[in-house]
């Protein structure tokens, strides 16, 4: 099995995967984040099993199932005026955990050997040649043998090195997001026309809310975000205006939805773009943290399994842009039919007229082909090197 150094560009999701990845297999790492502290803002998320399993893979699925919670969003449908189009049944199984997005970052950097992350890092130049790349960040500078871009959507890595890559695209909808000190409740979602309200319970006394809707611009902000928010769900069914109303003012987050158009390629000789750097996603198939998961278990396979980095990288690629582009179109689809009113009609006679046994079909485990993808297996790293 080969090893190597590695540069993480990021140290959100998927950057502090790709490090625990690269420590299952033996690479040496290190993580620079621009941020001054550590930690996911923002506010909860849901992780489905392709997802949970690449946590196994990655030594930290234990852990993972202890922070998360069972949601029923996806088997309870209601529409505004709180009628339910499907409803779960208690002790139903469901194939989705919630988090608190604090709660999954941490237990990553928990799994991330000391000393790997720097913070205050801001990654501003690149330059590679045939064996080894160049990294500059404010304060600082190193070489290594790969460099993983897991900086995000807009991506610093991705600029530099794919310039003719077009920027994230607005998808003609914003979001305000938020945690309630609310317990008990077993999660939703609420279908109104052009509209959608999330809830996944996250601990046992908060939950976490998400209301997306459409808006022609982006950047348009309010002065007051949470009166706002509660203004376009007043009269909606209980306990959505309640769950608006009992989140601390600071806590709103209110942000605009863009994914990436395809990129030809993740990879540009020794650098690789991962996660949300090389597809990020709209946010309707709950999957953009998950896809740079398996990201992280796929690249870290392909390293094991390879001595030459270009021909491990060029494998990646192969492997993960079909997967991860049909998610970004498969989301996006699945945003424009949420924005659209006419499709909001068809939508919700099909589901209400959908026997519940077969909607139950669609929410097993292994009920839609992105879920019941396996990850590859990470080898253990050769003992004495
Ligand atoms: C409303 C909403 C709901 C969502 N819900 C879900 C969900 O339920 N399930 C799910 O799986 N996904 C969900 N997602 C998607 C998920 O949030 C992202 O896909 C995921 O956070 C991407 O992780 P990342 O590590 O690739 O990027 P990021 O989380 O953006 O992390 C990038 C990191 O890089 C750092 N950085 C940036 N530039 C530099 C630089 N030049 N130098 C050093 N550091 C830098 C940043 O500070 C940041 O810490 C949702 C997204 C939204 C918007």
């Amino acid at each position: 099995m080969s090893s190597g150094r590695a540069i993480v560009v990021g140290g959100g999701i998927g950057g502090l995967a790709t490090a625990v990845a690269l420590h299952r297999i033996g690479w040496q790492a290190v993580v620079l984040e621009r941020a001054a502290e550590l930690g996911e803002i923002g506010a909860g998320m849901s992780q489905a099993p392709n997802a949970m399993r690449c946590l196994d893979t990655l030594g930290v699925g234990d852990q993972a199932r202890a922070a998360g919670v069972p949601t029923y969003s996806t088997g309870n449908l209601r529409l505004p005026n709180g009628r339910h189009l499907q409803r779960a049944r208690p002790g139903d199984p469901t194939p989705l955990l919630a988090f608190h997005r604090a709660d999954l970052h941490r237990l990553l950097l928990e799994a991330v050997p000391a000393g790997w992350v720097r913070t205050g890092a801001e990654v501003t130049a690149l330059h590679q040649d045939r064996d080894q790349v160049t990294v500059t960040w404010t304060g600082g500078g190193a070489t290594a043998d790969l460099v993983i871009g897991a900086d995000g959507i807009r991506s610093t890595v991705r600029r530099l090195l794919w310039p003719d890559a077009p920027p994230p695209r607005y998808l003609g909808r914003t979001a305000w997001l938020g945690i309630a000190p609310t317990g008990g409740l077993p999660g939703s979602v609420t279908m109104g026309s052009g509209a959608y309200f999330l809830i996944h319970p996250v601990s046992r006394d908060r939950a976490y809310w998400a209301y997306v809707t459409t808006c022609p611009q982006p950047g348009v902000r309010h002065d007051d975000e949470k009166a706002t928010v509660l203004d376009h769900v007043r009269d909606w069914h209980d306990p959505i205006p309640e769950l608006i109303a009992a989140t601390p003012d600071e806590a709103v987050i209110h942000l605009d939805i863009h994914d990436l158009d395809p990129l030809p390629s993740y990879v540009n000789g020794r650098v690789a773009l991962l996660g949300d750097a090389a597809h990020a996603m709209s946010p309707d198939r709950g999957q953009g943290a998950g896809q740079s998961i398996e990201d992280a278990v796929v690249l870290a396979a392909a390293l094991a399994g390879q001595p030459a980095i270009e021909t491990a990288l060029r494998r990646y690629d192969t492997e993960r842009r079909p997967r991860t582009q049909a998610t970004v179109r498969g989301a996006r689809a699945d945003g424009r039919r949420t924005a659209s009113p006419a499709a909001h009609r068809w939508m919700t006679t099909m589901v209400r007229l959908m026997p519940a046994a077969l909607w139950r079909k669609g929410l097993a485990p292994d009920g839609n082909a992105t879920w019941r993808w396996q990850p590859p297996h990470l080898p253990a790293p050769d003992t004495g090197r």
